[in-house]
């Protein structure tokens, strides 16, 4: 079979021959060929579709096309040309999705039809994993409560896509914010749009990613804060072409938030700022002040009885006089002030921008003066008593002063120097305020009227004199007045009129009330050591009076001291008498059923109804020293106090004339038929010491009078 042809390699159309034999064609083609005849009896079947199969290429032989390939149309039925989808059931049983196209070709025998089937199981998994993965976005973006959206970078274009939840979110439909290019910007709040766009669009403009919190306002006008991811999607020329961004409702996150941060610059008792926030805003402060030449007052605030009110009302309490005090203190103090709680019962003030220089006091600068004057305002904001579960209470507070840059240069200096103040105030005079002073000077003392009156109730600086009692009739000493005094430390002694009518009001008076009470029953008694019976008039102000425990009070001192009750006498104005005339009646009748002797004081300077002083137990009639003092020689008040005698004789009580001074006044009161006296003729009040040689004076104290010849 060699010829020269042979050795030279075989010719181009020997090769055609062999390359389009039929089966090497077929043999090499990727696809999976199977030709069958007319009736379904595969003829050949190359070596790809028997792999496909799963068979040998020969076992497929005489096999029917629809047992390797199933098709929703029957093969035999399609027309040639037509793509079916189909499955191909494999040797091992398996079945593989393929695609099924159909042709036919005319054979010796007729026609032959000719089914390419494809692999498709790899497009088929891609799909599916293609349809999931939508699927799952899908869930993943339209489960989230947040707005997806894909924007184009021109801000004039409508929008691409928002998701669904815009409806919940903003209120709106997704159609209209895919309609309107501004519906975005028309829902952000008015406060945040021009930071939020300027962000949105630097964002667009460099194509980095965007992140950002601002607020917005749901169609039905409530605020919701969100935060906004997005990114820069470019073209294929690396520009930046669409935005891809999620919008997060995080309003419950910013609640939380702000009530963390809330929390941990404020007192949760008073919702006062505390020391955190107290110090930033010093901080601030100073920094603003040495920019402008400007001074930084901080007052170091501590209630000096808070122990007392714990211990005795109970936590609760105290924690309401907390409540309350801070209420107070925000009153004290200007807007830009600061007030805030320390601790416990400590509280800081913060004055900013005070204005430096000389105060309107020459001497003093005008910043310490502003400092001065809000603890004053402090103290006198403390003067009210508190209401603490139906009972008032008085609190005072220590003060301490430090001043930048008077003082200190820094805030924890400034804080240090309040606080030092602070001790040094309630060290000497608690209830007072003192500035702090660094170089050694003695920290300056500024003590009220009200506080020194405090601590005199404290320490009992109180002293009583004793004013005898005349009578008229043989100048005897019948009785005395107790006439308080207040001894200050510093020697001065200061009369009552002075200070009584403050601690009526600071409430301080059943305090003082009592001391007095128990002074003159001791004294009483160390006079009846002495073989000397006196009785002692007491004098009661308003508050005393209507004190609910009074009568049980003053009964109770003297069962204990084992004293009756003629002991003393009790003395009220007649103004006090008159402002409740029913509850004095009640309050009075008790006692004076007690058999304790009752005296109108100061009578003519009230309103007294006659048929009202009918019927108070009432024993003695003082006549104020504004009717005697010259009644000898004035006509008019000679009537007035002649007919006050008569009044008391006709009502059955004792009158009493005070304030008498000369002997012409006594001559009178003498003559007219009244029965006691006392005034500076007879004696001066003094102290109890000397009036048992008063007493005991032979004669008496009535003046001895020369009658003119
Ligand atoms: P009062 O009860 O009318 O006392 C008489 C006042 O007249 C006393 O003043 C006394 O020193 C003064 N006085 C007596 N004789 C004369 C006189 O001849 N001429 C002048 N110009 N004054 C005379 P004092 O001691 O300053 O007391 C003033 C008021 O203070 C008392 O008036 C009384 O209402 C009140 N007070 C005094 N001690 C107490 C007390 O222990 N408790 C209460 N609640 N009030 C008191
Ligand atoms: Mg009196
Ligand atoms: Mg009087």
């Amino acid at each position: 079979m060699t010829t020269n042809d042979d050795r030279s390699g075989p010719g181009r159309a020997r090769v055609l021959d062999i390359l389009l034999e039929p089966a090497s064609l077929l043999e090499a083609t990727p696809e999976c060929l199977v030709v069958a005849a007319a009736d379904g009896r595969i003829v050949y079947a190359n070596r790809r579709a028997a792999e496909l199969a799963g068979y040998p290429p020969e076992a497929l032989h005489d096999r029917v096309v629809e047992d390797l390939v199933a098709t929703e149309v029957p093969i035999a039925e399609a027309a040639p040309g037509t793509v079916l989808a189909g499955t191909c059931r494999r040797a091992d049983g398996a079945e593989v999705p393929v695609e099924v196209h159909l042709g036919s070709v005319e054979g010796p025998a007729g026609r032959y039809l000719v089914v390419t089937l494809r692999d498709v199981s790899e497009l088929r998994r891609g799909e599916a994993a293609r349809f999931e993965a939508e699927a799952k976005y899908a869930a993943l973006v339209e489960g989230i409560p947040a707005i997806t959206y894909i924007d184009p970078i021109d801000p004039d274009q409508d929008s691409i896509y928002v998701s669904p939840q815009v409806a919940e979110l903003l209120g709106i439909s997704q159609r209209e914010w895919l309609e309107d290019p501004y519906c975005w910007r028309r829902h952000v709040h008015p406060e945040d749009i021009d930071r939020a766009w300027e962000e949105y669009r630097e964002a667009c403009r460099t194509g980095r990613s965007l992140s950002h919190e601002y607020r917005m306002v749901h169609e039905d006008g409530h605020v919701i804060w969100v935060s906004e991811q997005a990114f820069i999607v470019r073209n294929e020329r690396g520009e930046p072409w669409l935005v891809q961004g999620v919008i997060f409702d995080i309003t419950e996150r910013k609640r939380a938030e702000e009530q963390v941060a809330y929390l941990a610059y404020h007192d949760k008792l008073t919702g006062l700022p505390n020391r955190a926030l107290f110090e930033e805003m010093l901080e601030l402060a100073l920094a603003r002040a040495r920019r402008h030449g400007l001074g930084v007052g901080v007052l170091y605030l501590d209630l000096d009885n808070f122990k007392l009110v714990n211990d005795s009302m109970g936590h609760h309490v105290g924690d309401q006089l907390l409540v309350q005090l801070a209420e107070r203190l925000r009153g004290c103090t200007r807007e830009t002030d600061l007030v805030a709680r320390q601790g416990r019962d400590e509280f800081l003030l913060l004055l900013a921008d005070l204005e430096r220089g000389v105060g309107p006091d020459p001497g003093e600068d005008a910043d310490v003066a502003v400092a001065a004057s809000v603890a004053e305002r402090v103290r006198d904001a403390l003067r009210e008593p508190f209401r603490l579960e139906g009972t008032e209470f008085y609190a005072s507070a220590s003060i301490g002063i430090s001043l930048f840059p008077r003082d200190a240069q820094d805030g924890e200096t400034l804080l240090r120097n309040a606080d030092t103040a602070m001790y040094e105030a309630k060290r000497t005079h608690p209830g007072s305020y003192v500035i702090y002073a660094q170089d050694g000077r003695d920290p300056k003392e500024h003590l009220s009227f009200t506080t020194r009156l405090r601590h005199a109730v404290e320490q009992r600086h109180w002293v009583l004199h004793y004013q005898p009692i005349v009578d008229l009739a043989d100048g005897s000493v019948r009785a005395v007045e107790a006439l308080i005094r207040w001894q200050e430390p510093n020697g001065g002694l200061v009369p009552p009129g002075e200070f009584i009518p403050v601690a009526e009001e600071l409430g301080l008076i059943e305090a003082i009330g009592d001391w007095v009470l128990g002074e003159v029953i001791r004294q009483h008694l160390a006079w009846r050591e002495e073989g000397l019976e006196i009785p002692i008039g007491h004098n009661l102000s308003p508050r005393e009076l209507w004190s609910p425990r009074l009568a049980d009070r003053i009964l109770e001192r003297l069962r204990e001291a084992e004293l009756g009750p003629r002991a003393i006498t009790l003395e009220i104005t007649e103004s006090t008498a008159m402002t409740d005339p029913e509850r004095t009646l009640r309050v009075l009748g008790e006692l004076h059923a007690w058999g304790i002797p009752i005296a109108i004081d100061d009578f003519g300077t009230g309103y007294s109804s006659l048929a009202r002083l009918k019927h108070m137990p009432v024993d003695v009639l003082k006549i104020d020293r504004m009717f005697v003092r010259d009644v000898d020689r004035d006509r008019d008040l000679a009537g007035m106090v002649r007919a006050m005698i008569q009044l008391a004789q006709s009502l059955g009580m004792l009158p009493l004339a005070e304030g008498v001074e000369t002997p012409g006044e006594y001559v009178f009161l003498r003559s007219n038929g009244c029965r006691y006296a006392q005034g500076f003729l007879f004696g001066r009040p003094v102290p109890a010491d000397e009036i048992p040689e008063l007493v005991r004076r032979e004669g008496g104290l009535a003046p001895r009078l020369t009658v003119a010849r």
